[in-house]
């Protein structure tokens, strides 16, 4: 006989984050009672602004909520961390020991940042002219070593597999370049950005504006290379050739480093009968239209941890989660309508202090623009303002209320 449930609620939501408060949120305007949400943390944050506070355009406080005041009110915050999950036997446990079961589940943990994938990344980070604005800790780290910078070499890099936002590793490279350059310190440092591809961007349209952004700014990108090692006391970092397996590694010599470290989903989904195993990095293996796990039907996923091919966003969830609601819905037998979702994601590649390119693509990768009479395919101020500011607002108290 399996472990006997401590208690049981109708729709299990796992994570507290994008996905799953949104999801949440809809849920409960659908009329859905009974909903839980596991979530350790007590804060919720808004990661999108972490790149404009590495680029010292934003304070990062203002990216931060109390957990408290973004769950749906009557939606039930069960304070722990998921460790396990018996899909045959509709629970999750706990890593306090308790067991919930459930009718449907939502599966929401977000992604695992791998940083020990990286030789002497995590003995060094913080320190040394090393950052990321992965974490809400490191972010400002950034913005102090971009500040600090006034000659030498600086590396960016973006490491191989599917990460969150993937245009992040890159927009931080031209938010420091705009700010070298308005200080007049640009043609004294040599900046080199280490790419997992062959291109800039996946999408052809918007790789072409960013090749401008590129040659503007005279960035020395690496292609199809890897950052494997970085050694903050001797400030070297390795660089592997992912197209040459029998060229030597590179080491560079470097003074501030801004590290993305490889990503992967949570440990504890990839050990569970939910992974994808066609992919190592153990995704929960969803059909990419429906949102809905390929071997449980009462067993959805969507955001971070999904195995869906769309780029990791924010964006990607806003259409995500009416899929999800709706499938659910139907799941349960309220209604008829099934939903599907195109893989529509948006990256907002921010330039400069003022300008971006707003990158909508679907799964083709087709672009998909909000606004089809305005040119996309060029740095824009009006989509600064948009990423700086209406998305934020559209966030805080439309999405994760379930109104967007
Ligand atoms: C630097 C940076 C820049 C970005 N820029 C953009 C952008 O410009 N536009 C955009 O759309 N997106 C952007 N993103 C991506 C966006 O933030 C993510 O795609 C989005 O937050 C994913 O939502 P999620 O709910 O899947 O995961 P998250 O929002 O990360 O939430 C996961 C939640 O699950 C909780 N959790 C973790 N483990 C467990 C567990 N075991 N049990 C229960 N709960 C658990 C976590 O505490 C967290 O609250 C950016 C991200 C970063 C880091």
């Amino acid at each position: 006989m399996g472990p006997q449930v401590n208690s049981h609620h109708n729709v299990l939501i796992v994570g507290g984050g994008t996905a799953g408060i949104t999801v949440a949120s809809q849920l409960k305007r659908k009329g859905i009672t009974d909903i839980a949400i596991i979530e350790p943390a007590d804060k919720h944050y808004y990661q999108p602004l972490w790149t404009l506070v590495g680029g010292g355009l934003v304070n990062v406080e203002s990216t931060e909520r109390p957990m408290m005041s973004v769950i749906p009110k009557g939606v039930t915050w069960i304070k722990d961390a998921a460790t396990g999950i018996e899909p045959d036997g509709n629970m999750i446990e706990l890593s306090s020991g308790r067991f919930i079961g459930y009718n449907y589940v939502v599966v929401a943990p977000g992604i695992q940042l791998n940083w020990d994938k990286v030789n002497g990344l995590s003995e060094t980070l913080g320190k040394n002219g090393v950052s990321s604005n992965y974490t809400y800790d490191l972010a400002p780290k950034t913005w102090e070593n971009i500040k600090k910078l006034t000659t030498g070499t600086a590396i960016f890099n973006m490491p191989v597999g599917a990460i969150k936002c993937a245009g992040a590793p890159q927009k931080i490279a031209y938010l420091a370049c705009d700010y070298w350059k308005r200080n007049n310190v640009l043609d004294a440092i040599k900046v080199i950005l280490v790419l997992p591809g062959p291109a800039i961007f996946g999408v052809p349209q918007f790789a072409k504006p960013l090749m401008d952004v590129v040659r503007r700014y005279g960035i020395e990108v690496m292609y199809q290379s890897e950052v494997v090692s970085v050694n903050g006391d001797t400030k070297e970092i390795t660089v592997r050739d992912l197209a040459n397996k029998d060229a030597e590694n590179k080491v560079i010599h470097f003074d501030m480093a801004h590290i993305v470290p490889p990503q992967s989903a949570p440990d504890w989904i990839k050990d569970s009968k939910l992974a994808d195993q066609s992919n190592p990095a153990g995704y929960v293996e969803i059909d990419k239209h429906t949102m809905k796990h390929t071997r449980y039907e009462n067993v959805f996923s969507l955001g971070d941890a999904g195995s869906s091919p769309n780029s990791k966003t924010g964006a990607a969830i806003r259409k995500q989660a009416p899929v999800v609601v709706s499938n659910l819905l139907s799941a349960m037998g309220k209604t008829a309508t099934q939903k599907s979702y195109d893989g529509y994601a948006s990256c907002p590649l921010v330039t400069s202090h003022n300008r971006c390119i707003m990158a909508e693509f679907d799964y083709e990768p087709k672009p998909t623009p909000t606004f089809p009479i305005l040119n996309m395919q060029k740095e824009r101020y009006d989509m600064f303002l948009v990423k700086r500011y209406a998305l934020p607002i559209m966030y805080w108290n439309f999405m994760l209320k379930g109104r967007a």
